[in-house]
């Protein structure tokens, strides 16, 4: 080839790129916009976060691991959500912090798709699939999940069981710090230390902007009145509707609004989903938590402070106002908050019940992080049997010869935790932590239809371009019952594979 010939080629193809680069400048640009947008090329887009629980810091973490820039949009003034508030730990199975031999919980498929209930079982068969894919994913990548957060420092050390669980795989740590903050901390700190990470807090996204059927970034308002877009991939991450009693809880269960909740008040997101394509699915599935504490202080406040689920699994029990057992106390949330409401309500507004959470020395010695801390906000005390009830001394003495394995329990609960008052010692005087709880709206199951790889089903059933969705913001993973520990868990997973998705598709993008 001659030289001339070679240079012409060249001069060629630079021409052939720059007409491209315009070409797509130009596209990015058709998008409507409000008043200020941010714009980039798509080779070096930063990916949009909406929520900043740990859904979303979970998909920013694994795209700053990819060099992708991230800029995070939250709606509060502090980042975290409800996943800064969790109290019980996360899932995982099998890990090394399991006790028995190693590896041996072989279970967690089975007790969540068990506890998911009916809504798996009579899907039709397609749509069962998919569910079960979820539930797949969910629990085979739940050990890889807890490896990750203990390698970026979390102590997940202790790990208990919780209700509907067969085997304790519900991860805290050692300390006196919840997990949820544990978690949220550690993932915030190190992104904050990256130069990819930004977060903007105190931004409410009011729309998903799309470009025919692609999403191409979002409009958001933030503090300062101003209207401003982004764009990008957008992965949403915005948690569910408990908090929302006025709008989507109203709408999709209108026989809860009377409840407390341990939500926070909060209009759902999910709405914003929808006007862009999105499906609901499962959206009458709350979940409504069996124990949350009535604060003597402050009785009828609707907002409550969630009694950690873990109590129960290191031992505590249930009992009526007169000292009575009615519930195997380990049973799935939604079994026990029915037996609850079986009993006569206390009082109407807010609905509220009065049950004793009950839990002796040997229990408290294991939860003493978050029994002390209950005890100073004023929601339990330190008492003696003598105040529980007539009933109290024989019921209690009666679970005590089942947890030393002298007698079947009378509900059939197999498993005691750290439960150490023997029977032969129980009297009125035998020393006893307690709190008031009553059950209160708590997670949503359903929200918006999502694939295993945490891609968005569409009108047709299609998975939408340009966006995906994790955590408590999507629906059927759980089905009727969420187990205990599980939505920190999906949080992780299906935050991590969305930001595993997205790395891809800004890959491709950036090869076209
Ligand atoms: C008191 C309590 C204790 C819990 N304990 C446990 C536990 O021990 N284990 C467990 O597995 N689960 C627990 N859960 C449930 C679990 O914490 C949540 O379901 C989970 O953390 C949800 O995480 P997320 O990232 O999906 O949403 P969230 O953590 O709720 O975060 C969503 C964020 O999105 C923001 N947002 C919403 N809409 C917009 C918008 N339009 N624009 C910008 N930002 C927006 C919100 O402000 C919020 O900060 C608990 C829940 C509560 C309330």
């Amino acid at each position: 080839m001659s030289r001339r010939r070679i240079l012409t080629l060249i001069i060629l193809s630079v021409f052939i790129a720059l007409a491209s680069f315009l070409w797509r400048m130009l596209l990015s640009t058709t998008v409507p916009t409000s008043s200020k947008i941010s714009t980039m090329t798509r080779e070096n887009q930063s990916a949009i976060i909406v929520g900043s629980g740990l859904a979303g810091l979970s998909a920013a973490s694994t795209l700053i691991s990819h060099s992708i820039p991230v800029i995070l949009l939250e709606r509060s003034a502090k980042p975290g959500g409800n996943s800064i508030k969790a109290s019980s730990g996360i899932n995982g199975a099998p890990t090394k912090y399991q006790s028995g031999p190693p590896l041996s919980d072989t279970s967690f498929y089975a007790d969540s798709i068990h506890s998911a209930g009916k809504l798996f079982e009579s899907a039709g068969r397609e749509e069962r699939g998919r569910r079960e894919r979820l539930v797949g994913t969910l629990t085979n990548r739940s050990a890889s999940a807890i490896e990750w957060l203990v390698e970026k420092g979390v102590d997940l050390s202790f790990v208990a069981q919780l209700g509907g669980h067969s085997f304790p795989r519900t991860h805290r740590g050692g300390g006196k710090t919840p997990p949820g903050f544990a978690i949220v901390s550690t993932l915030l700190n190190e992104l904050k230390a990256s130069p990819l990470f930004t977060l903007q807090t105190g931004c409410v996204v009011t729309k998903v902007v799309q470009a025919g059927e692609r999403v191409e970034g979002v409009q958001y308002q933030c503090d300062d009145g101003e209207e401003k877009e982004l764009r990008g991939p957008v992965v949403f991450a915005t948690g569910g509707f408990a908090g929302d009693a006025h709008g989507m809880l109203k709408a999709f269960r209108p026989d809860l609004t009377g409840f407390p909740s341990t939500n926070e008040p909060r209009p759902g997101s999910q709405g914003l989903l929808t006007a862009v394509g999105a499906q609901l699915l499962d959206m009458e599935q709350v979940q409504v938590h069996p124990t949350s504490f009535v604060d003597p202080k402050d009785a009828s406040n609707p907002v409550k402070f969630l009694a950690a689920e873990f109590l129960r699994g290191e031992g505590g029990l249930l009992l009526t106002s007169g000292g009575k057992r009615f519930v195997n106390e380990m049973e799935t949330r939604k079994n026990i908050t029915d037996a609850i409401m079986r009993l006569p309500a206390k009082q109407e507004v807010p609905k509220q019940w009065d049950v004793q959470l009950v839990l002796d020395e040997g229990a408290y010695e294991v939860a003493s992080s978050h029994i002390d801390f209950y005890v100073f906000k004023g929601l339990m005390k330190k008492t003696t049997l003598s105040e529980l009830g007539a009933e109290a001394g024989k019921t209690v003495r009666k679970y005590a010869l089942a947890a030393e394995g002298e007698a079947d329990d009378e509900f059939g609960r197999m498993h005691f935790g750290h439960w150490e008052l023997k029977s032969e010692e129980v009297s009125g005087k035998s020393v006893v932590f307690i709190g008031r709880v009553t059950p209160a709206v708590h997670f949503t199951m359903g929200g918006v239809v999502i694939n295993e790889h945490v891609g968005l089903l569409g009108k047709k059933g299609l998975t939408m371009e340009g966006i995906w969705a994790a955590g408590e913001v999507t629906g059927g993973i759980h089905g009727e019952n969420r187990l205990g520990g599980s939505s920190l868990l999906e949080c992780v997973v299906f935050g991590r594979i969305a930001g595993e998705e997205v790395v891809r598709y800004v890959s491709q993008e950036g090869r076209q």
